[in-house]
């Protein structure tokens, strides 16, 4: 048989998706894959459902429907000041993950560099590679992950096409402060290079934290392309609708690569959608709040148990050395453990990695009912307490 491409064959299945079938077959409490339970705004499922029963139920139009298409660009609005023509510089994708494919390969010719922050969501990598792009690497230390300007300043080239930005950050849980984003925007524009910001988690910013669109900063709006989620915005993972803003001259090459890879995404979702971005700003805030206090119960729970806890400040993820807890070994070692002995499913933090990364870190989703959180404490707790 002739060999088949050679970028995707070179990958295995995606550690979430492995984590999942794991925590299946040992019957965990699955902490591993990011996927909310029990927090779905009844209305926003009710006006799909209205959509889907009473409404159109064939193709929509390609960039989406004008209805989701308007309300994403009032949400930039009131969110963010971001002044937004729905009809030129929005589009419908199915998901983040669509959108970043579609970005990718419309925007970056075979040989263009790309910089890609470490650690980095799953999808990112092979992407670039598939659409021939050569990565270049900028690595986040823990605990802090903070960006460095050498560090950053030495991944750029007059071959680089986009640097990948993703805040709030999958896995690290960080938020970009203002003066990273400011030294990102100065590189770009330096550079003449397009920034696209994966901003799945915007709305999943806790305690005083702001997200700040990089889309915002003086001289961005013309190179930015901007990523938002409503898997992540109303805790429906598995509509997968998302949607890009980006000026006209770079949604026109990204629209022409999602007619050819989906065209289009469920009307009835996309009406869904439409409705939720127009909620109240207390469903918002009450959003990110009670993420924030699962946070700060499972990251107590854990502490106590041992685990070195590495601060969070947005997304669904909490990062811990489980070296503390008395666990030896890699995190791919300690999560098999935990996953098959402890019967709790958690991700280990180099598999956002490209090369070797640090090995002591597992990352546990807490977008779970208190009840689900509290009986993986639980388990771990005896685990731990049953080792000799
Ligand atoms: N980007 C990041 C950083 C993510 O964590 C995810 C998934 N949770 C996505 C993109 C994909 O989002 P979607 O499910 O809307 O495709
Ligand atoms: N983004 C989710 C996570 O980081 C998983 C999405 C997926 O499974 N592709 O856990």
């Amino acid at each position: 048989m002739k060999p088949t491409n050679s970028v995707l064959s070179s990958y295995g299945t995606t550690i979430f998706e492995v984590m999942s079938r794991l925590a299946a077959e040992h019957d965990a409490v699955n902490l591993g894959q990011g996927f909310p339970e029990g927090e779905s705004p009844e209305d926003v499922l009710q006006a799909a459902a209205d959509a889907l029963v009473t409404g159109w139920n064939q193709y929509p139009p390609m960039m989406g429907v004008p209805e989701l298409r308007q309300a994403v660009a009032a949400h930039n609005k009131r969110f963010y000041g971001l002044d937004v023509n729905w009809q030129t510089q929005v589009m419908v994708t199915s998901g983040a993950t669509e959108a970043l494919a579609a970005t990718l390969l419309g925007l970056v010719e075979p040989g263009d560099e790309v910089v890609l922050v470490e650690p980095l969501y799953d999808c990112y990598l092979p992407m670039v590679e598939r659409g021939a792009g050569v990565p270049k690497f900028v690595r986040l230390e823990p605990p802090s992950w903070e960006l460095s300007e050498k560090a950053l300043r030495d991944a750029f080239s007059e071959r680089t096409k986009l640097l990948l930005l993703n805040t709030p950050m999958n896995p690290t849980g960080k938020v970009f402060t203002r003066s990273e984003l400011e030294l990102i925007a100065n590189v770009a524009r330096e550079h003449d290079a397009y920034v696209v910001c994966d901003e799945a988690y915007e709305h999943l910013v806790f305690d005083d934290g702001v997200h700040a669109p990089l889309m915002g900063f003086p001289g961005m709006a013309e190179r930015t392309v901007r990523i938002g989620s409503a898997g992540k915005t109303f805790s429906l993972t598995g509509w997968k609708v998302g949607y890009i803003t980006a000026p006209p001259e770079l949604l026109a090459p990204i629209a022409k690569c999602h007619q050819f890879l989906v065209f289009t995404t469920p009307p009835n979702l996309q009406q869904g959608v439409a409705y939720g971005l127009g909620k109240d700003d207390e469903y918002f805030g009450k959003l990110a709040g009670d993420l924030a206090a699962k946070r700060d119960r499972f990251g107590a729970g854990l502490t106590a148990l041992g685990f070195d806890v590495l601060p969070c400040e947005g997304t669904y993820f909490l990062s811990a050395s489980a070296h503390g807890a008395g666990l030896e070994g890699t995190d791919v070692e300690i999560c098999q453990r935990l996953v098959a002995e402890a019967r709790v499913a958690a991700v280990p933090l180099s598999a956002f990695y490209e090369g070797e990364g640090p090995t002591e870190f597992i990352r546990f989703s807490f977008c779970k009912p208190n009840a689900t959180l509290d009986e993986a404490l639980r388990r771990l707790g005896e685990y731990l307490g049953a080792k000799p």
